[in-house]
């Protein structure tokens, strides 16, 4: 039985993650979420800037979780940071929604988190002067399902940041005011990548919560703690040709949040050898 079951974590959000989090966690573990949402998380930084974030997303979880913790006396805390933007292992035209979530146990001491990196998302941005100017990045942000944030084109100025923008009405008299606000003439108008006005976002906090609960429902076949999971992956693939080792994964290298127990596994896939197109030898 895993040492969750029938405990309550704290969950610090603001911005209606709780369903997609709380779910899994729910049916894996039996552990039950309690949001704090009375907590300004926007004190930590914002998406649209006028906070900047200090620190490594996890850092700023981490942070975010012990605030919820704080305020609700549990000792064990949750909290999720998303970051957008073209990840330049995949490719740089490509966006990507890299999703984090942070536990924090501090009854046996631990932390543990998990991740999902995917390019399902909607992120994105575009300039215009007119609503004429966004026909094919509006399908693409997948509006009006998801919502956009518009400003003036060159930086933020106070009265003209229109979040959570979802119907056409509105969308056009931003853009209209903002275009006349920036000195280039043009509105700024990016995706709202906040939680509750993006359902595309919050399909990946779901799949990351899932992973995390699978995570805390593993132990540590050394020490017992759970937690087990993939800590990092190692690169070094062989060319089937040369056998010269590649940038490709060659191994998934587990751990404990504990202790420094680890273990080296082949990469899921099955794949032993990399392509001589990926080799650094045979096509350098
Ligand atoms: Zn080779
Ligand atoms: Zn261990």
């Amino acid at each position: 039985m895993n040492p969750y079951r029938g405990r309550t974590t704290a969950l610090t959000t603001k911005h209606g993650k709780g369903r997609a989090i709380s779910r899994p966690l729910r049916m894996v573990l039996g552990l039950t979420v309690q949001v704090e949402a009375k907590i300004d998380t926007d004190l930590l930084g914002t998406f649209t800037g006028e906070i900047e974030r200090v620190g490594t997303p996890s850092e700023v979880a981490i942070r975010k979780a012990r605030l919820g913790m704080e305020s609700s006396g549990l000792p064990l805390g949750l909290a999720n940071e998303g970051s957008f933007g073209p990840h330049p292992a995949i490719s740089l035209f490509m966006p990507t929604d890299h999703e984090m979530l942070v536990f924090v146990d501090d009854e046996l001491g631990i932390i543990v988190v998990e991740s999902c990196l995917s390019a399902e998302t909607n992120y994105g941005y575009h300039t215009a002067r007119s609503l004429n100017d966004l026909e094919p990045f509006l399908r693409q942000a997948k509006f009006p399902s998801h919502a956009l944030i518009v400003r003036p084109n060159d930086g933020l100025k106070k009265g003209f940041v229109f979040k959570g923008v979802i119907d056409f009405v509105t969308l056009e008299d931003a853009v209209k005011r903002c275009a006349v606000a920036s000195a280039d003439g043009l509105a700024h108008v990016g995706t709202d990548m906040r939680a509750h006005v993006n359902p595309t976002r919050q399909k990946i906090i779901r799949h990351t919560a899932c992973r995390l609960a699978r995570r805390l429902a593993t132990s540590c076949p050394a020490c017992g703690t759970p937690g087990w999971g993939r800590i990092r992956s190692e690169p070094g693939l062989p060319c089937e040709f040369c056998h010269t080792a590649t940038e490709m994964i060659k191994q998934e290298i587990f751990g404990c949040a504990r202790c420094r127990y680890t273990e080296a596994k082949p990469r899921s896939d099955g794949r032993q050898y990399a392509e001589p197109g990926q080799c650094p030898y045979c096509n350098p």
